[in-house]
């Protein structure tokens, strides 16, 4: 008898615990975790709640979706697409369909600014970053060209069945500009489904933010500054459960008799894109489009770029120049803050 109500009187005391745990403000101290995983850093944040199974299930689709998106693996479903080139369909899981569809979806809006069969290109360039072995001078001309009509999403084929076509032999799918921002959408609905509404998903730049900090205060977001890698911000967005991604040209680059070339690839030159842009940011709904979009107005500049986003609801870009000058739509005037005097801001009224 007194055994039991010894235990009794604990579950109590747990249960008081664990009530005034949940009823408590979000703990400012996040369950976090670092991998490192689809080429990248990663690092997720929980701030309103502890359970490490969620956080395990997110890591565990991150490999998933790399194991089956990424061009470097030849057992992933786009290793296969690229490999029955110009010879047979390919069936893929549902998911790798899905990106591709969308990735389809972006080339067309973005007149190929985003072209998802950049493949033979980026291998040509082969910009990894530094110490991975990357070339340190620039491709022949002929083998650009050669390279270039390798490259057209006209030629990627959606088929029933989940399948998909590449067209003509050595074109190469490569889904580097979109699957990161799949991905940190399946993360935020994991985390979701696990019952977590205020958390950080930064899968190397590609960031969720879930909810909002404690007091329904929004996230405060740093914008990488271009021109000062080591972690400075050129600015600073407050943001509620938005998806925030960046490309610019300062991630994985080498440099060659003073110039700069970068890891994103205009289709239509052959040569990473060249243009007024330093960085684009987008701030959307779903991660995935922020993707596609960031790579896509990286390459297609300010003026071409603003063009395109407001066709579309709900996305905004900021926009930094090579000459430190920043553009931000009106609508995000209340939400973005330069902290210092360097940057020039302008306000596009569109
Ligand atoms: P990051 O992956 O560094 O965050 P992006 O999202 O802009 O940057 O994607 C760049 C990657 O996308 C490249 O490493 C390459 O794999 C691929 N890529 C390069 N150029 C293009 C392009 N014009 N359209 C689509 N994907 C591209
Ligand atoms: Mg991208």
């Amino acid at each position: 008898m007194r055994i039991r109500r010894i235990v009794f009187s604990m579950i109590i005391f747990i249960m008081i615990l664990s009530l005034f745990g949940c009823r408590g403000e979000i703990d400012t101290r996040p369950l976090s975790k670092t991998e490192f995983l689809m080429d990248t850093v990663i690092h997720l944040r929980i701030y309103d709640n502890k359970d490490e199974s969620a956080l395990e299930a997110a890591i565990d689709r991150l490999k998933e979706i790399e194991d089956r998106m990424s061009s470097h693996i030849e057992t992933s479903d786009v290793g296969k697409i690229n490999r029955n080139a110009g010879i047979r369909p390919t069936e893929v899981h549902d998911d790798v369909y899905y990106v591709i569809e969308w990735a389809k979806y972006f080339a067309e809006i973005s007149g190929g600014a985003y072209e998802p069969t950049i493949g033979p290109l980026v291998d040509l360039w082969n910009i990894m970053g530094k110490g991975k072995g990357e070339r340190q001078s620039i491709p022949d001309q002929d083998e650009i060209e050669k390279n270039m009509e390798l490259v057209d999403y006209n030629d990627l084929q959606l088929l029933d069945d989940n399948r998909v076509y590449l067209k003509r032999q050595g074109m190469k799918l490569d889904l580097g500009g979109i699957a990161k921002g799949y991905a940190a959408d399946e993360v935020k609905r994991i985390l979701n489904e696990h019952g977590i509404n205020s958390a950080i998903v930064d899968l190397g730049g590609n960031i969720y933010v879930l909810g909002n900090k404690a007091k329904g205060e929004p996230w405060r977001i740093g914008v990488q500054d271009p021109f000062d890698t080591t972690g400075k911000y050129i600015g600073i967005l407050k943001v509620k459960e938005k998806s925030v991604v960046t490309s610019g040209d300062y991630e994985r680059y080498f440099t060659h008799k003073g110039r700069r070339y970068h890891h994103i690839i205009d289709a239509k030159t052959g040569y990473p894109s060249d243009n007024e842009l330093a960085g684009v940011s987008i701030v959307s709904d779903k991660s995935i489009d922020g993707d596609a979009l960031s790579t896509a107005l990286f390459v297609l500049g300010t003026e071409d770029g603003t063009e395109l986003l407001n066709q579309l609801d709900n996305v905004q870009g900021i926009f930094v120049s090579k000459k430190e000058e920043v553009t931000i739509p009106k609508s995000l005037e209340d939400d973005f803050i330069l902290p210092n005097g360097r940057a020039k801001l302008s306000i596009n009224p569109n």
